[in-house]
């Protein structure tokens, strides 16, 4: 039953030679897969291990890829949630879903909880009073106050807007270290598009790095669509491998989207 019941955790195979770029961020987070690996040796100096990380910056820059790497790379059972899902119409069911998300991490230990959008339960308390919402985030608090120390639980959460945040999630114990995850540099994205390109059969008068310095400005998450929109591509072409026509191609689609998306923000 015990084996049933383990194929069911979610431990990712990703790890952080999955995620391109990004080096600095890696490093810092090797202090965090440390922690996780030998929890005995920071207790026994009275080293509090970090509760909460945030993951703060634009979207499709790869927390959520850092945050199963993470898992993969220290065999943590992986708990995937997102803000918008916790806020319902009846007060109380956020409250209890927070509950029980932290219940099945604490039975999986070490585990890794990871919230997307945490600005939908987490952004400042205003008069307008939100009680649902209100209520899951006291509850979030409370349970990140709970877990005691041998419980190696790492919440991390994402948002695209820290300045949202309310002043009681980042207090120490709670949201405590900031990560900025940014657009990647002009390596960062060659080295995103080689990712992306590893497992697929390209030409080789493409230039990747020529790629990389005609997508300034552009995610992580938009260079995997580029790299894929080509390779369907190349099949509606009848072609062997991915050529510079398709790439030229799924950028040009990539971008004009962008400017639509931006047309209509504006
Ligand atoms: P959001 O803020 O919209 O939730 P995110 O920052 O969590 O976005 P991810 O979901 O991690 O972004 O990234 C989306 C996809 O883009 C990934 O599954 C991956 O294919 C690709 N990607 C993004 N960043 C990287 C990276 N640094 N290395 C490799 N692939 C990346």
């Amino acid at each position: 039953r015990d084996d049933k019941q383990n194929k069911n955790i979610n431990k990712p195979s990703i790890r952080f030679n999955d995620v391109a770029g990004l080096d600095e961020v890696k490093e810092e987070l090797f202090e965090i897969i440390d922690f996780i690996k030998h929890p005995t040796k920071y207790h026994k100096m009275g080293a509090k291990i970090p509760k909460g990380i945030l993951f703060y910056g634009p979207p499709g820059t790869g927390k959520t890829l850092l945050a199963q790497a993470l898992a993969g790379e220290t065999d943590s059972s992986f708990f995937p949630a997102s803000g918008s899902e916790f806020v319902e119409k009846y007060v109380g069911v956020g409250a209890k879903r927070v509950r029980s998300l932290f219940e099945k991490a604490k039975k999986t230990s070490p585990s890794i909880i990871f919230i997307d959008e945490i600005d939908a339960i987490g952004a400042k308390r205003t008069s307008e009073s939100n009680n649902e919402k209100d209520q899951t985030l006291n509850q979030l608090l409370i349970e990140m106050d709970g877990f005691h120390s041998e419980q190696t639980i790492i919440v991390i959460g994402a948002t695209n807007r820290l300045d949202l945040l309310d002043e009681a999630l980042l207090r120490p114990g709670r949201f405590d270290r900031h990560i900025f995850i940014g657009n990647p540099d002009l390596r960062a994205r060659e080295e995103i598009l080689m990712v992306h390109t590893k497992n697929k059969p390209i030409d080789p008068s493409v230039n990747i790095k020529e790629l990389a310095q005609r997508t300034h400005g552009l995610s992580g998450a938009h260079l995997s669509n580029i790299a894929n929109e080509a390779a369907i591509l190349a099949v509606r072409n009848n072609k062997s491998a991915i050529g510079i026509d398709e790439f030229n191609e799924a950028i040009e689609k990539v971008i004009a989207g962008l400017q639509r998306k931006n047309a209509v923000i504006l």
